[in-house]
């Protein structure tokens, strides 16, 4: 058996059942860390002699009774964009290299208290502003499946890891795509909440009414789990949704007779890669076989989301970013003539390109003259997306889409034309734009063995829909069992 392969219901499965030990599993995983990360570089910070003091301390609780969570002492590995006090948060920024944060994330306190142990933090575009990992200040993490191309992005640290063994599973964020795209280029399960279900209390800002924290995990189970730990209503964030929990392990019932299935013709266009295309249509078929009914869709008003997308999370961002200013937080530059150069000076030399083109960007589409042209018009066009999301609602329960319409580009591809780069979020932008849950599952490989993601779109809230869909596909299909990252080197 080998740890590192199973997904955390299967470890606690061997827990119960003493095959393993706790130390047993968290030793397994810093080994694996040690063997693989000078490969995959997906770590910003690693914590595994942090983890293994906390172990012994989880242990002492368990063994005289004071802790009896099941998943007591199991790590996880978190995006370097949410605060964990003590521990350097660095949204993959020289901004924030050395930003201890004082406070814990709603998210991570909720870790805590199940006892789950941060084995380390996770490489990410700067300020989780990309979609393939290249845009941090440290380091550029490999897909484990290739180790010359991307592993997605933002969250692509998390995706790695995750694909590699190096973490049973992670936290992500989820602005246009952030979770889902890089769960999809690495063969893992990646869900973004519904906007509102999860606190994001503590997560570093990037576009406030975008962002969602989200699980990446090896199978669908495990997903709902960590979603089961995460969601729920948070005072310290206003826009955290109260109503009552939910339980979305017991959701996942293996079944999608009568399940309604649309899918827009328009995310199968032009530029959807051919080998996405074809797995794509040999999921919909094995969901017909297992009883649902499918049916093409237009979502005419999505060929707009992009650009929405990016007019309205590059106007949040400048407004966010605005307090990285030399002062408050983070890098200062060291010469100055006086204040108006200290903030100049500190912010042209602390943020990387990609940043601050947004931060350009966003600025311009705020100004008085252009705010009326494009953000007021951005936010006319989100209002006419979520309409049309709320139409395709009253007739199907699930839309269906790939998750990007290529697979994993080489290192270096798409770095050049940032606009290549943003068309690679085509297909999960307007889930954010319209607050709604995505799902992004691997459904093959291409003919390289580069893997394939499929999303799957539910309405507001509806995560037990788009859940119990997945799972349903993944225990047909068994992606796990047939595909394996090579770590190939070409
Ligand atoms: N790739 C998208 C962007 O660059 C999405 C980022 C995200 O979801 N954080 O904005």
């Amino acid at each position: 058996m080998n740890i590192t392969d199973l997904s955390v219901h299967e470890l606690v499965e061997k827990l119960e059942n003493k095959e393993l030990t706790r130390k047993e599993i968290l030793n397994a995983y810093i080994d694996r860390i040690n063997e693989k990360e000078d490969e995959v570089k997906a770590f910003v910070t690693i914590l595994d002699k942090e983890a293994l003091n906390k172990l012994d301390d989880i242990q002492e609780k368990i063994d005289n009774g004071e802790i009896k969570n099941r998943l007591a002492g199991i790590p996880i590995g978190i995006k370097d964009n949410m605060c964990t006090k003590g521990i350097k948060t660095t949204c993959s920024s020289k901004m924030l290299e050395n930003f201890v944060s004082p406070y814990d994330a709603t998210v991570i306190e909720k870790l805590n208290e199940e006892n789950l142990i941060n084995l380390g933090k996770l490489n990410m575009d700067e300020f989780a502003m990309g979609g393939s990992t290249e845009h941090s200040y440290f380091k550029k993490t490999r897909n484990p499946w290739n180790l010359e191309r991307v592993p997605g992005g933002s969250s692509g640290g998390s995706a790695a890891a995750v694909a590699a063994g190096m973490v049973p599973w992670a936290l992500g964020s989820d602005t246009g795509g952030s979770i889902r795209q890089p769960a999809s280029f690495c063969g893992v399960v990646g869900l973004k909440p519904t906007y509102g279900l999860v606190s994001r209390y503590g997560l570093v800002a990037f576009a406030s009414s975008l962002d969602q924290i989200g699980p990446i995990t090896k199978d669908v189970k495990d997903s709902a789990i960590l979603l089961n730990i995460i969601a729920g209503h948070d005072k310290k964030d206003t826009t955290s949704v109260d109503m009552p929990k939910k339980d979305y392990v017991k959701a996942l019932k293996n079944d999608v007779k009568g399940l309604k299935i649309g899918v827009p013709k328009e995310f199968l266009a032009e530029g959807t890669n051919k080998e996405v295309k074809e797995k794509i249509e040999e999921a919909i078929k094995i969901y017909k076989d297992l009883g649902a009914t499918v049916e093409e869709i237009s979502l005419d008003v999505a060929k707009y989301s992009l650009a929405t997308y990016y007019i309205i999370a590059c106007a949040e961002a400048s407004s966010n970013l605005g307090r990285f200013d030399g002062i408050r937080y983070g890098y200062r530059a060291k010469d100055y003539k006086d204040l108006n150069e200290l903030f100049k000076k500190s912010r042209s030399e602390g943020f990387g390109d990609e940043v601050k083109r947004r931060i350009i960007l966003g600025t311009y589409v705020l100004s008085s003259g252009y705010y009326d042209a494009y953000y007021k018009k951005a936010q006319k066009v989100r209002t006419l997306v979520m309409n049309e999301f709320d139409k395709a609602f009253e007739k199907y329960d699930v839309i269906l889409t790939p998750t990007s319409p290529t697979v994993a580009f080489k290192i270096g591809e798409k770095t050049s034309d940032p606009l290549q780069m943003y068309l690679s979020d085509i297909c999960t932008v307007s889930v954010n734009i319209a607050g709604l849950p995505g799902i992004s599952i691997p459904c093959g490989v291409d003919s390289n063995n580069m893997p394939i993601g499929m999303q799957l779109i539910g309405n507001k809230f509806q995560e037990e829909t788009i859940l119990n869909a997945a799972y349903t596909f993944e225990q047909k299909f068994k992606f796990r069992e047939k595909y394996k990252p090579e770590f190939k080197n070409s």
